[in-house]
């Protein structure tokens, strides 16, 4: 069989690897930019699984500014798609409480958004308490509210919009098909397999295949800590509608934010719980719901002692377990093997930003918009973690 050949090869086309390839096109790129993904309807993307949250609420000034970078993005989806695309932005704050012992943290880390510019405030109890009326502050100490910039949006009207760029683009081409093997040649990427025996020559190769990102690294030969780890979330519906209502995070992780007619919920599991899920799995941990989610809910807001469970899905985290941070840019071990990964949860709000980000060090062999070089993935193989302390 005849080899095929492009000059970018990106594996996976949900929204990493679509903002990669807008980007580059955007930024000028004119050689051939293939787009690989193997889930026709991404419906076992992360991305399309999603509780879509954007945030500035984090421990680190970088994943403030790549959160920051993308909502700008996302305020003028519609001017930069240049179509009308809503992607149903809805700017209702996040709202994360501590408990007596979380308070030092959630103060240190509302010390470090501000310096960034986040429009962030820390409220008491009674504070917080006549702000939100349906909310029991028993156990809180503080919390932390956005009062801008932060809240949810449709994450797949927005990779609609990426997609729908590139093909009208043209000079990107997304195929379907799995990508199975990786090749190189004298310490670089030169190709790749696909699963029904296409080969590909290709001049570098962006992995940007979300859980399954560790397991496409491997196929080359490298090391990249990103693994599925399940989240499930549910989706319930209550007799009072608090359409004020932020993402709100109680004190023991779980999270919880109006979502059409109702409201949806999720918490990580325990720690003995948590681990590498079977790439297969997308059965939602209904035992979560009854044993902790409800129980905590009903403690935290007492409107939700009677609410009706409607339905619920299981998706995967592309989960960094090494310092739970994404992983950007070129690899080592391999010349012209770049990744876009790993986000831990944080992913939707970031991969618009990242993908512009490699797309300029790809490029111009610098970052221009958002300095990514804390994310490098050389961190794993120095063992210099860069550790996000907010994750949900
Ligand atoms: C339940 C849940 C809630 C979340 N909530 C939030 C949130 O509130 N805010 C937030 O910012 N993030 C959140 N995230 C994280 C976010 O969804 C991800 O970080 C983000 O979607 C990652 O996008 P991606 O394009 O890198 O990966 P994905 O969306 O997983 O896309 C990877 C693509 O690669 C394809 N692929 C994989 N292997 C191959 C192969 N061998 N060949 C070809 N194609 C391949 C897959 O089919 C897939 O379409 C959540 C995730 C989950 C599961």
């Amino acid at each position: 069989m005849a080899k095929e050949s492009c000059d970018i090869a990106i594996i996976g086309g949900a929204l990493s690897g679509a903002a990669t390839a807008w980007h580059l096109a955007r930024l000028g790129f004119d050689g051939h930019i293939a787009l690989f993904e193997r889930d026709k309807g991404f419906s076992r993307a992360a991305t399309a699984l999603s509780a879509s949250g954007i945030r500035q609420q984090f421990s680190r000034a970088e994943n403030i500014a790549l959160s920051m970078r993308t909502l700008d993005f996302l305020r003028n989806a519609s001017e930069r798609f240049g179509t009308e695309t809503d992607i149903g932005l809805r700017e209702n704050g996040y709202l994360l409480l501590a408990s007596e012992a979380g308070r030092e943290t959630l103060a240190a880390n509302h010390a470090i958004q501000k310096q960034c510019g986040a429009d962030v405030a820390l409220l008491d109890p009674a504070g917080l308490k006549e702000r939100f009326s349906w909310l029991e502050t028993d156990g809180v100490a503080a919390g932390s509210l956005g009062l801008a910039n932060e809240g949810w949006f449709d994450a797949m009207a927005l990779l609609a919009g990426f997609r729908r760029g590139l093909r009208e683009d043209g000079r990107v081409s997304m195929l379907q098909g799995e990508v199975v093997g990786i090749d190189a040649d004298k310490g670089m990427a030169s190709g790749l397999r696909l699963a029904d025996g296409t080969q590909w020559n290709c001049g570098a190769i962006v992995i940007a295949a979300g859980p399954s990102s560790g397991a496409i690294a491997r196929l080359a030969g490298v090391d990249l800590p990103t693994e599925p780890r399940k989240r499930s979330v549910f989706f319930f519906q209550a007799m009072d509608r608090f359409a004020d209502m932020p993402l709100t995070v109680d004190p023991s992780g779980l999270y919880v934010r109006p979502e059409g007619d109702g409201y949806i919920t999720g918490v990580s599991p325990a720690p003995e719980e948590d681990g590498p899920a079977d790439p297969e799995d997308f059965d939602p941990d209904w035992h979560l719901f009854e044993e902790r989610i409800w129980p905590l809910l009903a403690a935290r807001i007492r409107a939700f002692e009677a609410i009706k469970l409607q339905s619920a899905w299981a998706g995967h985290y592309d989960y960094n377990p090494f310092d739970r941070n994404a992983l950007i840019g070129p690899m080592s071990g391999l010349d012209r093997l770049f990744a876009i990964t790993g986000f831990s949860g944080h992913g939707v709000q970031q991969a618009p930003a990242a993908g512009e980000a490699l797309a300029e060090w790809i490029l111009f062999g610098e970052y221009r918009s958002t300095d990514c070089t804390a994310f490098s993935p050389d961190r794993v193989a120095a063992g210099a973690p860069f550790a996000e302390r907010n994750i949900i």
